[in-house]
């Protein structure tokens, strides 16, 4: 594709698309393993590093890297590395930025598993974490030490639709020379590009929006840094937390109608999140489309939408909430987001559930919040059904 077609949609279609001698129009799926070498001195130039071409599908792979090049023209970045899943993504991050007695700062809301995995096994490797509200860039600048080696924040945060200024974060750790990830799931490409706003890294994953269709797991690590890139990529061949060419192949597929999908689905998180927020039975709803959100300017100051996650309080906490998730009929009780089916959980009793209550507090995540992850069926379904689940409360 010439590079003068630039637009977000025309990227997404076609981005990462290369001829073969058939002329494929789709790009196929290279269900192989290994790679035969020309001769002796491909195999070598090959291994150098000097030549292009492939070797072996842990390291490499032409479908796994369209999808790479498609990645990358979605955040306007230079290179991407995709991941088996999204908690791939994550341990290659920690792995490739995180030494013995090295220390890291993140959100504190973050993604479970992504907190998880710094308090048990980068812990028992002599990793520090420091985790905290990373809405207050004060409190960024307080956590740093001497050993910090990573700032690693989620905007918006999984559950609380807690907002990020990322361009001050990263203001903050470049006066210290600390790289700044962000995890930008939420917001997916359409709505939030984080490598524009200052930051150095962005991880995704396609599990979710990018994807969209709730049938693949994946993830990527984004960057401009070509010595940020190659950390991740040996870090992958090394862990052999490689995507396949087949998961590629369908995130390659799920990517074209990304904007497509967002936007539906951000139309009707606004009219279901102003049906909640007028409904007796809700106690509040949090989602960066309202006024009533604390950070509807940020929101608008770093974001082109809101997106389509909102969470919410039901009047009589934990109780009322299981009687929610029980009654609905269209949306389903599922963990997980940004598919274009409508989902509801409870992070308290299920993504959240390995935390303690104390620790899950201090992260804002009450007993009687509700997720919700608004799909693209017809509004208008997904409020009715809404609606008679709340009056079965
Ligand atoms: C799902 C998710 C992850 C982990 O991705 P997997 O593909 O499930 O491994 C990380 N961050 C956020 C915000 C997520 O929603």
């Amino acid at each position: 594709m010439s590079t003068k077609y630039n637009g977000f949609d025309t990227k997404a279609v076609h981005a990462g698309d290369f001829k073969d001698q058939f002329g494929s129009v789709v790009t196929p799926i290279y269900q192989t393993s290994t790679f035969e070498f020309e001769n002796a001195n491909h195999g070598a130039q090959l291994f150098a590093g000097e030549t292009d071409g492939f070797i072996y599908t842990r390291i490499g792979n032409p479908t796994i890297r369209s999808l790479e090049e498609k990645l990358a023209a979605l955040e306007n970045a230079k290179f991407a590395v995709a991941f088996a899943s999204g908690m791939g993504a994550v341990s290659a991050l920690y792995a490739s930025f995180l030494e013995q007695s090295d220390h890291i700062v993140s959100t504190a809301a973050v993604y479970g598993p992504s907190r998880g995995l710094l308090e048990t096994y980068f812990k028992s490797f002599g990793v520090a974490a420091t985790f905290i509200d990373t809405s207050d860039p004060f409190a960024v600048e307080k956590a740093i030490n001497g050993n910090t080696k990573l700032i690693y924040i989620e905007t918006p945060t999984n559950p609380t639709i807690t907002l990020t200024d990322i361009e001050q974060v990263a203001a903050i750790a470049h006066q210290y020379g600390i790289p700044v990830a962000v995890d930008n799931t939420f917001a997916s490409p359409v709505l939030q590009n984080p490598l524009e706003l200052g930051a150095d890294i962005v991880l995704h994953s396609l599990t979710k929006f990018i994807n969209g269709h709730a049938d693949i797991v994946g993830g990527a690590l984004i960057t401009n840094d070509e010595k940020i890139d190659r950390k991740f990529r040996k870090t992958m061949a090394y862990f052999g937390t490689n995507m396949d060419p087949h998961q590629a192949y369908m995130v390659y597929r799920g990517a074209k109608t990304l904007s497509l999908r967002v936007l539906r689905a951000q139309e009707n998180a606004l009219a279901v999140a102003e049906f909640l927020e007028n409904h007796p039975k809700v106690g509040w709803v949090k989602y960066p489309g309202l006024k009533s959100h604390p950070q509807y300017d940020l929101a608008r100051k770093q974001m082109r939408g809101p997106g389509s996650m909102l969470s919410f309080g039901i009047k009589g906490g934990l109780n009322a909430g299981k009687t929610l998730m029980n009654s609905v009929d269209l949306a389903k009780l599922a963990v997980s987001l940004g598919g274009v089916e409508t989902l509801i959980q409870h992070p308290a009793s299920m993504t959240h559930a390995s935390l303690s209550k104390e620790a899950r507090e201090a992260a804002g995540i009450t007993d009687d919040l509700v997720r919700f992850s608004v799909g693209i069926e017809n509004a208008e379904d997904i409020i009715a059904d809404l609606e008679q689940a709340l009056n079965k409360i």
